[in-house]
């Protein structure tokens, strides 16, 4: 028997291995297999395919070893990876890479790291496992060929998958990816006393030791009120000693447990809020999404911000739940935010699970596998989430679907997760609902061409008023200092003087995008990409925001020798500078890439500002998404034109969702908020539209855009990138490649060109596009075109080291 087997890699097909006579009865599709590839690379593949077929041109090897006793995925989802492979034109490999947490994945290149927390009795494990959980105690880290020298076996993946399901080894991918475990001791009732009437008789037997008493009796509260007990915060609270804490825990009353800080916290005062009652309109549309969705699985729920789409999705997924089944809600990554998190554990507590790629890999697997059983009816997460083996998925809920971060740029698989969705619900039987206050394109046009359902909700929750936009017109300021308005300073001032809150939105990070040289007008460029360096004054350094290099500040100028250079246009950090200066004792922090790292930050700055400790929000994208704050009264969008002048066919879409998005932050509760845009080009189209809320208008005028220039939805596109790193080789061979497509493809190719930025990390880049038609077949036609193509230049002499990306419906 024989086997075809996925593994982690962009191998142009999937390979087959032998299945040794003892392995075939238990060996099913779906389980992982330890497999080696070559003479010395090991991992850990997923059977797709068992056959009775040996493969025709080779001799294949031998599984080494089955790591799992039941399949690690459902069918459904091997199918949905064969597929998305088909349709991106990537491998089953790259696809298992993206959907797969790492510690299901390991390989040759996997580093297995001691957790110092884990709390095995050497007597339960086997003398193989004995001998690798003592090396690692030694050592803190062995690779694969350490453990295997250890062993004296061929096969080691079992010992090893052993270790990380026991919680002694965790895995990192590779050598590049650390992740700190950061822990925190935490403190639990001996499991004998759980029973009421042990803890009962245990209380009132108790003779001596007062102080230890009070200390359970204080841990017995904490716990009942607070769920989680820390160590730290209970010997704080209660005043009581380490001395007395141990003497609890030796006498088996009490256990001190390690754990890592990320972990889920499960907080009992969540999960039995009410829900909230649906207002009028809400319960309409509600009702309208229930039954249309009978007939028409994928539903467009459109609502203006704070119209309260959220409280009707948490209604949706109610109604899953009384079926006891399960339901999926994606949010872009950036967006699910602890506060959203807390929102929706008050409706469902334990029953929902977060899942994110960031998320401590341990955790991922147990959610794996609890989804898997269904223990887990509800998932909240990013674009990942999707890829979890739903036992019995019924609701799928994209929120915030315009967002261009559903989509995957690099590595492959370079998928669309709200497309991906949609298709996945159709071979499951599930429903999808699509959200958003500023619907793509796409999405919309779907809706008018009632491919799929649609609701409107047009007023916010409570009747109350959309903000008032207000344009302040930047060519009428005097040169020079146009950051902050006099207009937007006095509104900002105003606004405190209240008691209220400001967000200010500015899309460039950094103190200003770039220096030139006052007298010849030349510009600091990264050395390795074709980008002009943002100064960054806090940390003094010129940054390339394309390979993340930093150089020191230039202060001669590489052409002409003088020493005077000018900043050009600005960035968040500057614009928080000018705050500082202009209004000095108010309180302004920065939510940019630079100043917020990691999701804690980013959850800690969003919880100052939700606790009013900070007056001005100044920021990127990152102020756009979804936050919900009752206190903002204005918010200003800094620098409109940059938002407007660049070429891209979807400027005006992002341009006005972006505009409109940063607007709704505005007076969410009680007061009617305002919005300032600061702009030059006051008569642009997107900008009227802003200022009206007018989505139809917007709409109206860029769906014949779409139409007259045949752009999505007419038609669908497919990019491909040519990267090498001499340019008049990459030039060439996209230029070789054109002339092979033949006059009929051609006609509707755009390029080949070169992108504005044409240089990332030393490669020169060319790009073109093609524009499909939607004819059925017309894009499987076309991508059998393509590949044939690319593959006649992947073994040209002088073109085959070109790289070339393949983007299938790019954003
Ligand atoms: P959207 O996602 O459409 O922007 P939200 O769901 O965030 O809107 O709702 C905006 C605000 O109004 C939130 O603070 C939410 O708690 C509140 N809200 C919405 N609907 C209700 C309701 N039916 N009862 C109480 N509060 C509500
Ligand atoms: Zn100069
Ligand atoms: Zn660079």
């Amino acid at each position: 028997m024989y086997a075809e087997i996925i593994i982690p890699l962009a191998l142009p097909k999937n390979y087959t291995w032998m299945i040794p006579e003892p392995l075939q009865s238990e060996l099913m599709t779906g389980m992982r297999v330890e497999v080696m590839l070559g003479a010395n690379k090991r991992y850990a593949g997923i059977v797709k395919k068992i056959t009775s077929e040996k493969p025709a041109d080779f001799n294949p090897k031998p599984i080494l070893s089955i790591l799992d006793d039941q399949p690690i995925l459902y069918p459904k989802q091997m199918a949905l990876w064969e597929w998305m492979a088909l349709y991106y034109m990537c491998t089953e490999g790259e696809v298992m890479q993206a959907a797969v947490p790492s510690h299901l994945k390991i390989s040759s290149e996997s580093v297995f790291i001691f957790n110092e927390a884990h709390t095995n009795d050497a007597k339960n494990l086997s003398d193989s496992e004995y001998l690798v959980t003592e090396a690692l105690e030694i050592r803190k880290a062995l690779n694969l060929v350490e453990i295997q020298k250890l062993l004296e076996k061929k096969s080691v993946y079992p010992v090893v998958n052993k270790l990380i399901q026991k919680g002694i080894c965790l895995v990192q991918e590779n050598m590049n990816d650390k992740y700190k475990i950061k822990e925190e001791i935490f403190i639990l009732l001996h499991p004998d006393y759980r029973k009421e009437d042990a803890l009962e008789s245990l209380l009132n037997d108790w003779t001596r030791a007062p102080k230890q008493l009070e200390l359970l009796l204080a841990f017995l509260h904490y716990e009942k009120t607070e769920g989680d007990v820390r160590q730290k915060e209970m010997l704080e609270k209660s005043g009581a000693s380490s001395a007395q804490l141990k003497a609890l825990i030796d006498k088996g009353v009490l256990i001190a447990e390690k754990r890592k800080k990320d972990r889920l916290k499960t907080d009992p005062s969540l999960g039995n809020q009410d829900f909230h009652t649906l207002s009028v309109n809400q319960l309409a549309a509600f009702q309208s999404i229930q039954t249309q969705l009978v007939k028409q699985p994928v539903h467009l729920l459109h609502g203006i911000t704070g119209s309260g789409k959220t409280q009707i999705y948490v209604a949706l997924i109610n109604e899953v739940m009384k079926q006891n089944k399960q339901a999926l809600y994606l949010l872009p990554e950036i967006a699910l935010t602890a506060q959203m998190i807390r929102r929706l554990k008050q409706y469902f507590g334990g029953s929902i699970a977060i899942y994110h790629s960031k998320f401590n890999p341990n955790e991922r697997v147990e959610i794996w596998n609890k989804v898997k059983t269904g223990e887990i009816k509800i998932v909240l997460g990013a674009r990942s989430a999707l890829f979890l083996p739903y036992k019995d998925l019924s609701l799928i809920i994209i929120d915030e679907e315009h967002d261009p971060s559903y989509k995957q740029q690099e590595p492959a698989p370079r998928y669309q997760a709200r497309d991906t969705a949609i298709y996945y619900a159709s071979q499951l039987g599930a429903k999808v609902v699509l959200g958003s206050a500023t619907p793509s394109v796409e999405t919309y046009f779907n809706a008018v061409s009632k491919k799929y359902g649609y609701t409107y909700l047009s007023e916010r929750y409570n009747q109350g008023a959309l903000p008032t936009i207000q344009l302040i017109d930047t060519k009428k300021q005097m040169a020079g200092n146009h950051i902050l308005t006099p207009e937007l300073l006095a509104n900002i001032k105003k606004t405190i003087e209240n008691k209220k809150q400001v967000i200010l939105f500015q899309n460039r990070r950094g103190y200003a995008p770039y220096l030139i040289c006052e007298t010849c007008g030349w510009i600091p460029h990264c050395e390795h990409c074709d980008v002009t360096l943002t100064y960054h004054k806090a940390k003094n350094v010129l940054s390339c925001h394309y390979c993340g290099a930093s150089y020191p500040i230039v202060t001669t100028c590489k052409a002409c020798g003088k020493q005077h250079f000018k900043q050009k246009s600005f960035g968040t950090e500057q614009i928080e500078e000018k705050l500082n200066q202009s209004l000095p004792g108010v309180i302004v922090a920065r939510m940019d890439l630079d100043n917020v790292k990691g999701k804690n930050e980013h959850d800690q700055l969003i919880q100052q500002f939700e606790q009013k400790q900070i007056d001005i929000l100044v920021g990127t994208q990152m102020v756009v998404k979804g936050l919900d704050f009752e206190n903002v009264d204005l918010v200003g969008i800094v620098d409109a034109d940059s938002l407007l002048n660049f070429n891209h066919y979807r400027v005006n879409e992002r341009a006005f969702q972006m505009m409109e998005q940063v607007s709704g932050r505005a007076g969410r509760k009680n007061d009617q908020g305002k919005v300032l845009i600061q702009v030059s080009q006051m008569q642009h189209p997107i900008v009227q539209w802003v200022q009206n809320h007018d989505y139809f208008g917007f709409y109206a005028f860029e769906i014949q855009n779409r139409k007259h220039f045949a752009y999505p939805p007419f038609s669908r596109l497919v990019s491909l990138l040519f990267k090498h790193k001499e340019n008049n080789i990459a030039e060439e061979a996209i230029y070789h490649f054109f002339q092979s497509l033949g006059p009929a493809i051609q006609k509707t190719v755009l390029g080949p060109a070169q992108p504005l930025v044409n240089r990332v990390r030393n490669k020169y880049i060319w790009e073109l596009a093609v524009k499909i038609s939607k004819q059925p077949d017309a894009l499987q036609m076309a991508k059998k075109q393509l590949l044939h193509y690319i593959r006649l230049l992947q073994v040209h002499p002088r073109y085959k080291s070109v790289q070339i990306i393949i983007d299938i419906d790019p954003n």
